[in-house]
């Protein structure tokens, strides 16, 4: 850990002896992943896999899925989609060998992806072989004056499950080819984001085991691996006990359950906070450090249940939240397993779960 020699890397030593909380990090690309195991990162707790579809060499087989009228036109996208995500995996899997890293099947909001100007929608109707006219009309449909509480997380699964088809068999390919190559255990951990429904997850994990059981098919071999979900709406957190039933672990996205449970938009939000935290009507910026009292409370109320239904539990967190010192001392006092922070994070992180477990 070149980054951490001298005073800081012994300071990290004496933390590592002490914590007790796993820290991971947020990734998505290969170098991130370096970056997060030479800052001590002991897992990928989020892997955003929208990022990787808007990748400039993509983005056009991306809209092409998106727009097609049909799964059959969806399917033809996914399959030139398919070799690159496959690629995708296998680096992140190459850099993390031996950890565990938890891939979160595609969130975007639905516009991110949909075409606005008329070169973008020409280059679409070339790859898929329709007339623009018929494009525009389908992303008329698709529009939606809310994005954030629209079409997204795994909505889109559910309408579309050849998305996530395409990803889970991306994964177990990947998995299992780099297994196979460097003997060392590959952990993939498929998690479903903006579940509110233990039906949603049911609905998911049943495509995510389907791919898993073809592909070990396939390459003659099988891998351990755990379906879970996120934690970030608040009907998921008060519901998280029959979920659990679904759930081999939980992963909070704070960033959304303080956006919903607030009902403040953690894209605006900045606009008027700093005037509430400066009125005392919130002890902190709710996107910094957990809202314990609102958001907080759901989080505790859903480990609680959770762990009711299924004893054990992973537990962890993943949104912003998870490099904040403050936010870190809440989650060991619920007994959180890890924490998920940005690679630039992870050894803030080590060290403020260290004075955490001292404290405690
Ligand atoms: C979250 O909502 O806290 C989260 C980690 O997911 P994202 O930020 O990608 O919505
Ligand atoms: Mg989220």
């Amino acid at each position: 850990q070149p980054e951490l020699a001298g005073d800081f890397g012994t300071l990290m030593v004496w933390a590592d002896k002490v914590r007790r909380l796993r820290i991971r990090a947020n990734a998505e690309t290969p170098a991130d992943c370096r970056t997060a195991r030479d800052f001590g990162a002991e897992g990928v707790g989020l892997c955003r896999t929208e990022h990787m579809f808007f990748d400039a060499a993509r983005i056009t087989a991306v809209r092409q899925m998106i727009l097609a009228a049909d799964e059959k036109g969806r399917r033809a996208a996914l399959d030139k989609l398919l070799p690159e995500q496959r690629a995708d995996f296998t680096e992140i899997f190459e850099v993390m060998a031996g950890l565990p890293v938890t891939i979160r099947l595609l969130d975007p909001p639905l516009h991110e992806f949909l075409p606005h100007e008329e070169d973008e929608f020409a280059e679409v109707a070339a790859a898929a072989g329709v007339d623009v006219e018929t494009l525009k009309r389908r992303a008329a449909e698709l529009h939606e004056f809310n994005p954030m509480l629209g079409h997204r997380g795994c909505r889109l699964g559910v309408t579309y499950p050849e998305i996530y088809e395409m990803q889970a068999r991306a994964i177990f390919e990947a998995a299992c080819d780099v297994a196979a190559k460097s003997g060392a255990a590959v952990v993939p951990e498929v998690m479903i984001p903006l579940v509110a429904t233990k039906r949603e997850l049911e609905l998911m994990k049943a495509v995510v085991d389907k791919a898993a059981e073809a592909v070990f098919a396939e390459k003659d071999r099988r891998l351990d691996y755990l379906v879970g979900t996120m934690i970030e709406l608040p009907r998921a957190a008060l519901k998280a006990g029959e979920i659990a039933d679904a759930a081999a672990f939980f992963s909070f996205g704070t960033n959304d359950l303080t956006q919903t449970t607030l009902g403040v938009s953690r894209d605006d939000a900045g606009r008027f906070l700093t005037t509430y935290v400066d009125k005392g009507i919130y002890a902190t910026d709710p996107f910094v450090s957990i809202d314990v009292e609102g958001v907080g409370e759901l989080i505790e109320i859903a480990a609680t249940r959770g762990r009711a239904t299924r004893p054990g539990i992973k537990l962890g967190i993943c949104g912003e939240h998870g490099g904040d010192p403050a936010s870190i001392r809440f989650c060991e006092g619920l007994g959180l397993d890890y924490v998920s922070a940005s690679p630039y994070r992870v050894p803030i992180a080590r060290l403020a779960a260290a004075q955490a477990a001292l404290k405690k």
